[in-house]
């Protein structure tokens, strides 16, 4: 709250601490920055993220950069990408994530960074799609590009909130669409989205693109609530 505040008021303060910003900082300082609670688990094969996700969707890899908790270090600074528009922050979390991985064999083979995409309403809303802009700062640091528009969100906020696996499945059937499937036959994409928590928005996406032939996937988020 204080520092809901604290943003508001001082639109140069870091949104985690408050402490005043230096010119290049953008939206949150470096103490702060070195306290993220990151996960290093692109080093990790069948890690938390990866064991969540089996048997849903297949995928190769999966990177969450950091633990999201409730009260915890990412939880403002997610907030503030997507509902203050602070798009600064997905790029500043998504260069440094894109660092970190090419420190690794996680990268290696893929061929275009997909932001999970919002329903052309919301991002209207928003102004921006915050993975987006997470998945620009990733091509930034590693300069894999970025394709937009060919994965497409067609059904507009359905609720995911107590539902059984069965009916978790029918509800997020057909959420996605791809446009041009042939663009992403045989190609290995790196899905980027802002946080994973039911995992759901990621298999809705899995499961439209799961049509393209040859497609691989590898899954990359800036937070991870599992
Ligand atoms: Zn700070």
């Amino acid at each position: 709250m204080v520092n809901e505040l604290a943003a508001l008021f001082y639109p140069h303060a870091c949104v985690v601490c408050g402490a005043e910003l230096l010119e290049n900082e953008g939206g949150v300082c470096l103490k702060c920055l070195y306290q993220l609670p990151r996960t290093h688990n692109y080093l990790e094969r069948e890690n938390e993220a990866e064991q969540h996700m089996a048997a849903r969707i297949s995928f190769e890899r999966i990177a969450t950069y950091c633990v999201y908790s409730k009260g915890g270090m990412l939880e403002p600074l997610i907030h503030h990408l997507k509902y203050h528009g602070k798009k600064e922050i997905g790029l500043l979390l998504g260069r440094l994530f894109g660092r970190d991985l090419l420190g690794s064999d996680f990268l290696n083979s893929i061929d275009w960074i997909v932001p999970v995409p919002l329903h052309p309403k919301r991002e209207k809303e928003r102004g921006y799609n915050q993975a987006e802009m997470i998945a620009r700062g990733l091509s930034e640091a590693t300069s894999l590009p970025v394709l937009t528009g060919n994965l497409v969100r067609v059904i507009f906020n359905p609720t995911q909130t107590k539902r059984t696996k069965t009916q978790r499945w029918e509800n997020v059937k057909g959420i996605f669409e791809v446009v041009d499937s042939s663009l992403f036959e045989g190609k290995h994409l790196l899905l980027v989205d802002d946080v994973i928590t039911t995992g759901s928005t990621i298999e809705a996406c899995g499961l439209a693109l799961q049509a393209c032939k040859g497609v691989k996937i590898s899954i990359a988020t800036l937070g991870q609530v599992l």
